[in-house]
């Protein structure tokens, strides 16, 4: 069977990376085919919009689209087109795995192997109530945890754990601190805990969970945590496997997914065939996943991984002199 997906090639390194990633999907026999979508400052250029409702309706009907970092325009009427797009299709969990890869730039190069679960659409991001009284000197904002948001993410994670083998799910938390808000999340957590007791469950305060990652990474399976303390957390990880250029990410509702790489547009060298594709390779493979291909999402992660093993091909930014065609072409004749 064929499965269609929403593609969005994007601004800046944007469709170097995509053709890249695409041309490796073709060559794992993935049957996918692409609905070419545009969105951010390309889809603006041509036809004024930021986000053309065709693109939302591509979106829609295949509820999986791949998507390449955008850029988005200051002054346009967006803050960001990521966060419209997570608002528009109530995009609620959003999962970045952190996994260590040889010859990257990572001070904990070997023993890395987690996924942070991040709630997605409440709590202090979700921008309700923000005010600056009139003589600038007072900001308030409403911070709202709903059982609802906190028990669908929770349930999340614990479903990811159970589908792809994993032990452990870390809440994290400041309830001893924000007792109604991280007092509810936490008490919902622990709610959705028991009814998997074949996933060990362990509770941690964010100031300490930050501690511990940097410490004592290889301790962490799956972390589960609100928005706020979710998007510091999963960069911190992003950190300790290398930086930006390796770390994936998926936003996963009930009605779609988008599935990108976590860095941005890199205007500094958009146009240079130099970019790194793992990111949204990885991000495709988190696709393969969702799509319920975990054989092809394993070889593309083997192939991925002796890539850079073999540290042939690297792009400039893990050390290497070499193309995003040519890492891809690599990564391509390693698929098993
Ligand atoms: P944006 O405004 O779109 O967020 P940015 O340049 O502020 O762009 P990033 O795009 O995340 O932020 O880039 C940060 C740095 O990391 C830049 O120097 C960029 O060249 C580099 N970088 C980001 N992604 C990649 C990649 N895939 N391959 C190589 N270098 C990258």
């Amino acid at each position: 069977m064929t499965t269609t997906i929403a593609v969005i090639r994007g601004d800046g390194i944007g469709p170097e990376i995509m053709d890249a990633t695409l041309q490796v999907l073709d060559a794992l026999g993935a049957g996918l085919r692409y609905e070419f979508v545009e969105a951010g400052l390309s889809a603006y250029e041509k036809t004024g919009e930021l986000l053309p409702q065709a693109t939302l309706d591509a979106i829609a009907q295949h509820r999986v689209a791949l998507k390449s970092p955008l850029t988005t325009p200051v002054g346009e009427g967006f803050s960001s087109i990521n966060v419209a797009l997570r608002r528009r299709f109530d995009l609620y969990a959003n999962v970045r795995p952190a996994v260590s890869f040889p010859n990257t730039r990572s001070r904990f190069a070997q023993n890395v192997d987690l996924i942070t679960v991040r709630e997605n659409t409440e709590g202090a991001y979700a921008g309700e109530g923000q005010q600056v009284s009139e003589d600038g000197a007072t900001a308030t904002l409403i911070q709202k945890i709903t059982r609802r948001g906190s028990e669908r993410i929770v349930r999340y994670a614990f479903d990811l754990a159970v589908r792809t083998g994993r032990r452990k799910v870390t809440v994290v938390h400041k309830a001893n601190i924000l007792k109604s808000t991280s007092g509810l999340f936490l008490k919902v957590a622990r709610e959705v805990a028991a009814q998997y007791p074949a996933i060990e469950c362990n509770e941690l305060i964010v100031d300490n969970c930050c501690m511990q990652l940097v410490m004592r990474p290889e301790q962490f399976d799956v972390i589960v945590t609100t928005n706020l303390f979710g998007d510091i957390i999963s960069d911190l990880c992003a950190g300790l496997v290398g930086g930006l250029g390796l770390a994936p990410g998926a936003n996963i509702g009930a009605d779609a997914a988008i599935f990108e790489a976590v860095h941005g547009s890199a205007p500094d060298i958009a146009g240079k065939g130099i970019a790194n594709p793992c990111a949204l390779l990885l991000g495709a493979a988190q696709m393969l996943d969702h799509l319920q291909q975990a054989a092809l999402a394993g070889r593309l992660r083997d192939a991925i991984r002796a890539t850079l093993e073999a540290a042939d091909s690297l792009t400039p930014d893990l050390g290497g002199s070499g193309t995003t065609q040519g890492f891809a072409r690599a990564i391509a004749a390693r698929l098993g």
